[in-house]
């Protein structure tokens, strides 16, 4: 890696956020700009040798939201932390992209060859910072929050688990709020029968959660990794 911006991902991380455990070591480090030293024989759209842009976010190409046209959405983003390396004591040390270090191993579909005179410290804000500010507002009013799974209700509301905003949202066919419950970061939340609402948290310590229709908690189920999707038969 030859440059890599800072990012307010890189604090949630650093926190234990977004599914990394809150235990460190981890490295953070989430958009840069590098050169290619290998390339295994299946990646087709960069060389060894190619300077390289790395986003924050990877595309897969071949998920469900990839090939939907929405790889912002891509089901990797939500993949566990991985371990990389270990201290001489044992201890793994995770990362999610983790670009702070000298070299990573990405998918091929990750990096994205640069054509480009300007200098690689500038280039680097391309992988997270310049292309999110410049969608939303080029996209303005359009803008999305789609982290994790929505629930469509018999009766055509929709169940939103907003993760920036802290809360489990209901919204009828007109697009208005109708039910809401204070939640940290909710990934997934799905209605169950008895009309409460199961939830669970990019929070690895907070597993699923149930809300009874007041949205309050009456049950939890305890996970040392982030429950990315919950059901209840
Ligand atoms: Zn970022
Ligand atoms: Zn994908």
């Amino acid at each position: 890696m030859t440059a890599s911006a800072y990012c307010y991902t890189d604090c949630l991380n650093q926190r234990g956020m977004r599914g990394l455990p809150r235990t460190l070591p981890t490295i953070v480090g989430h958009a840069a700009v590098g050169i290619v030293e290998h390339a295994g024989p299946a990646i087709t759209r960069v060389r060894e040798g190619n300077r390289v842009l790395v986003p924050g976010t990877p595309e897969c190409e071949v998920c469900f939201w990839c090939r939907k046209g929405r790889p912002d959405q891509c089901e990797h983003l939500l993949a566990p932390a991985r371990p990389v390396a270990h201290r001489a004591d044992g201890t793994p040390v995770i990362t999610g992209i983790g670009t702070y270090a000298e070299l990573i191993t990405i998918r091929g579909t990750w990096a994205f060859p640069l054509d480009s005179a300007l200098p690689d410290t500038t280039l680097t804000l391309l992988g997270c910072g310049i292309t999110t500010g410049v969608g939303a507002a080029f996209n303005v009013g359009q803008v999305q929050i789609l982290f994790g799974s929505i629930d469509v209700l018999p009766n055509g509301h929709v169940l939103v688990p907003e993760n920036l905003n802290n809360r489990v949202a209901e919204y009828n066919p007109e697009g208005r709020v109708v039910w809401e419950a204070t939640f940290e970061a909710p990934v997934a939340a799905t209605r169950l029968p008895t009309g409460h609402t199961l939830v669970t948290s990019m929070n690895p310590q907070r597993g699923a959660v149930e809300l009874d229709r007041a949205g309050k908690e009456c049950w939890q189920y305890r996970a040392d990794t982030r429950v990315t999707r919950a059901f209840r038969r």
